[in-house]
């Protein structure tokens, strides 16, 4: 692309301009660490998820801010610890509270790309508040298909509620019929293949422009539901949930492939920075995914809660079929979008521009520390480059886990030096925080009582 700008002799020169890249952000929902073929899955085949790591980079200790859903979310759309401003739980489906999700203090990292004349999108799970002033267009986001809740229903024939003034209880809301910015629609299409499409619409439609894509897929969450097409794939899985988890991160794996070859097609791969990461860890019960070799699972912070598949394609400038080994996390995705964009963010960030150290430019580390509270548990967990410590009440974790990946060893009580060491980063990191500014998901009941008129729409659109 070229433009008229006005050379330093005065004279008016064709000079390129520096485009800055598209950045495409596909997130999926509670997929387990060892659910990807990158990461050596024996039972599930995730070619296409595995090309952006053959492409690019796949970062072995990469980490969320929080192990469920709308926290880890708030910390990703934001490069700041979702505790900073109060997102320290699930949010609750209460269309008429506009405190029940992200605050508008805090600018989104659709917000920031506006700045830079990005064209944006959202396309799937919002999670972050149903009240008109927390809906994603009033976010930073131009384009939005999908939900606002924090799950749905798959199948089209299960979409029965017209929008949320038919909903009661809270996951009445995954049954409600598809939202295409702020008009319903009526999807036809299996819920991860009408995501899929869509955002390969907003690619093909913003290919001139620098674009920003957050393909938020709900799969493989709960609840179990996948077509005859993904689930004839697996025949050999006996386990039927399991089978049908598999099916599900399948048709993820369909849906990637069908956006890293429309970025190939229309020649914009190579302007194009991918980043794929999972929201939080499997929660193995519910859905029948793998964190191995992991300990634990969703809602802890053990690592099965909180490392995640996490892989970054950006060729020409990422080398490809490489790993990264130094712990990264998902509030980086901000602050590198915002360097990459050349443009300056409005709150202060959390994390950094992960560039430098995936291109190999910087051997240093990204971050000395990084950081988990759980308020409601009191809980906090803190990372430094080699161990891990875990504090609740009555219990103690320190784990040497660059050596101890499985978080087998407790040396809590054989090395208290380096535990009181991280317990004290802990608290002067929670100095920063603030309490939860709403009630969450485990509140469900006693918000239900102080709000009677929770579902109540608020029409301000
Ligand atoms: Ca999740």
């Amino acid at each position: 692309m070229y433009f008229f700008r006005e050379g330093t002799s005065g004279q008016t020169a064709l000079a390129p301009k520096v485009q800055p890249p598209n950045i495409v952000v596909i997130l999926t929902d509670d997929q387990g660490y060892a659910d990807v073929g990158f990461h050596g899955s024996k039972d599930i085949r995730t070619p296409n998820i595995d090309r952006i790591a053959n492409n690019g980079v796949v970062c072995t200790e990469g980490y969320v801010s929080y192990a469920v859903c709308g926290p880890s979310r708030a910390g990703l759309l934001t490069g700041r610890y979702q505790d900073r401003f109060g997102f320290g739980r699930n949010p609750l489906m209460a269309p008429n509270d506009p405190a029940m999700g992200l605050p508008l203090t805090e600018e989104t990292i659709a917000d920031l790309l506006k700045k830079a004349n990005y064209s944006t999108a959202v396309m799937g799970k919002w999670h972050l508040g149903a009240h008109p002033t927390l809906h994603p267009n009033r976010r930073g986001f131009d384009e939005f298909y999908g939900f606002l809740s924090g799950g749905h229903q798959y199948f089209p024939e299960n979409l029965t509620l017209k929008d949320l003034s038919e909903v009661k209880a809270q996951f009445d809301a995954y049954r409600t019929k598809l939202l295409h910015n702020t008009k319903r629609v009526e999807e036809k299409e299996y819920l991860t293949d009408a995501l899929s499409r869509e955002a390969i619409r907003f690619i093909r439609k913003k290919k001139d422009s620098p674009f920003f894509l957050y393909l938020a897929y709900n799969a493989p969450h709960a609840p179990l539901q996948a077509t005859e097409k993904y689930l004839s794939r697996y025949p050999e899985i006996k386990d039927p949930r399991r089978r049908t988890y598999a099916a599900m991160v399948s048709a993820v794996d369909d849906g990637v492939g069908g956006i890293l070859n429309t970025l190939e097609e229309l020649k914009i791969d190579r302007n194009t920075i991918v980043f794929f990461l999972s929201d939080n860890g499997g929660p193995t019960p519910d859905n029948a995914s793998s964190n191995a070799p992991l300990r634990g699972k969703k809602s802890d912070f053990f690592e099965g809660g909180i490392r995640v598949p996490f892989a970054v394609q950006w060729p020409g400038k990422i080398p490809a079929g490489t790993r990264y080994n130094n712990p990264v996390i998902s509030l980086d995705i901000f602050a590198t979008a915002a360097a990459l964009a050349n443009v300056q963010p409005k709150n202060e960030l959390d994390g950094v521009n992960l560039m430098p150290f995936l291109t190999g430019q910087n051997k240093g580390f990204p971050h000395d520390y990084l950081y988990w509270r759980n308020f409601d548990q009191q809980k906090w967990a803190v990372r430094s480059r080699n161990e891990k410590m875990i504090t609740q009440p009555n219990t103690d974790f320190l784990f040497q886990i660059k050596a101890d990946i499985g978080e087998k060893n407790n040396l809590a009580e054989k090395d208290s030096k380096t535990l009181n060491g991280l317990k004290s980063k802990a608290i002067q990191w929670n100095r920063k925080l603030l309490d939860p500014a709403f009630l969450g998901l485990s509140q469900d009941k006693e918000y239900s009582q102080s709000h009677p008129d929770r579902y109540q729409v608020v029409e301000d659109f």
